[in-house]
């Protein structure tokens, strides 16, 4: 399968080489050059997630990926489930049973093994930097594996207690470090690094990366598969658009979507810009569903290319969220169905409520991630996680770093 930068400037590449470079070296982001037709049969025909992982996946992956080794990597990414379940008229598909309660499990476990197989000859250092949920994901996705190690960087004091638990467990083959500056500086010294690796083998695993885009495909398609769905719209909590793009190209590879509904905070660039502004995103502004707090999308630029501006003013329809309103929808849907959403998702249960026509909603969080806003909101516990229980027993390790590059690359080159 081949894949071509957003900007065109750099060569056509082949998916290990998309995935291992992450961004293309004209500062493009890599799409296929063609997308996959799947016929209904193939998918609807599936018998769990991990099998229909392996269907929608196949023609993506076959030319460089062994079957029997897709099929192992799918068994031990996916392995916890992902549920569809009926909240009144829309049907919520909850993403947040893995091992760090975010969806970015599903992409980050998946990812990580597809780098491992490829990097079994020479290993290779992924970098990460985070201001929150992403961090986690990807080294839990990674810890262990063969071939690759990971160095984590996120701004000292700036995630809450939880995260910083969550990422700072000891795992095997990862390497925490708390800078202390902002996330920007995190991601310059990232960037910085990836510019000039020196002897470093260094990658990165942002959002942006074909291996965790593709695998957010499936989700999609296994809503479909568990409601029996002929079609629907989803309706989609947005940060940099990563989950949605991999919507419209499930959508584009034969999903019958009808609609994405794209579900913002205060964050209300892509709304403005499906709504007609030329000129629409700006810096971020802080809300309660923090991982949505993006101020410049970085998936926009491929989607751009996926769609024409008119396809995507059809197919997709923007909001706003504020936080007052997703409060109100959380203590709304507990109130009439006792269901409790986390901050994120409650962004989308507004939107499609707004909408007022049944459809999915893609559950990104589990709330007790998020136990302070669903106190606020519900006056109430949020229910429990058995993977939030169990970190308080687990040892931690950090390392601080001041914000420049080269201390990066001294404490990188000394771990071995
Ligand atoms: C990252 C994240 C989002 C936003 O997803 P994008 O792919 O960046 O648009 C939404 N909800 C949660 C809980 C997240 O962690």
């Amino acid at each position: 399968m081949q894949f071509v930068s957003t900007r065109k400037k750099a060569p056509v590449v082949m998916f290990e080489e998309a995935l291992i470079r992450g961004l293309a070296p004209d500062g493009g982001l890599y799409n296929p050059v063609t997308i996959p037709k799947l016929s209904p049969e193939v998918w609807r025909r599936a018998e769990d997630f991990v099998d229909l992982a392996r269907r929608v996946l196949e023609p993506w992956l076959q030319e460089e990926v062994p079957a029997e080794l897709l099929d192992n990597l799918l068994r031990e990414a996916l392995n916890f489930p992902v549920p569809l379940v009926r909240v009144g008229d829309v049907q919520v598909l909850e993403l947040f049973h893995g091992p760090t309660l975010s969806f970015k499990d599903i992409g980050a476990r998946v990812m990580a093994r597809l780098i491992s197989h490829f990097a079994s000859r020479t290993p290779i250092t992924i970098l990460v930097a985070t201001s929150g949920d992403t961090g986690s994901a990807v080294a839990d996705g990674f810890a262990g594996l063969p071939g690759v190690r990971v160095a984590v960087l996120y701004p000292k004091g700036q995630v809450s207690a939880l995260q910083e638990t969550q990422l700072t467990v000891k795992r095997p083959g990862v390497r925490v470090f708390a800078v202390n500056g902002s996330f920007d500086k995190c991601q310059v010294m990232v960037k910085t690094l990836l510019a000039s690796p020196g002897e470093l083998r260094l990658s990165a695993a942002n959002s942006i990366n074909v291996g965790r885009l593709l695998p957010q495909m499936l989700y999609y398609f296994w809503a479909f598969v568990q409601g029996d769905l002929k079609s629907a719209n989803v309706c989609v909590p947005c940060g940099n658009l990563g989950n949605l793009t991999a919507g419209v190209l499930a959508w584009q590879s034969g999903l019958p979507i009808t609609v994405f509904l794209a579900a913002h905070n205060a964050n209300d660039g892509f709304p403005k810009y499906l709504s007609g502004s030329p000129t629409p995103f700006g810096p971020s502004v802080r809300t309660l569903s923090n991982a949505m707090d993006v101020g410049h999308p970085s998936n926009f630029e491929r989607l751009h290319v996926l769609l024409d501006a008119a396809t995507m003013r059809r197919k997709i329809k923007g909001y706003s969220i504020s936080d007052d309103a997703l409060l109100r929808a959380m203590r709304r849907v507990y109130e009439q169905f006792g269901y409790v959403a986390d901050p994120h998702t409650a962004v989308a249960l507004e939107a499609i409520h707004r909408e007022s026509s049944p459809g999915v909603v893609l559950a990104t969080a589990h709330p007790a991630k998020f136990s302070r806003t669903v106190r606020r909101a519900l006056g109430i516990n949020a229910p429990e996680a058995v993977a939030l229980d169990a970190l308080a027993n687990l040892e931690t390790s950090v390392t601080s770093l001041d914000p420049i590059p080269d201390t990066l690359r001294a404490a990188l080159a000394d771990w071995l």
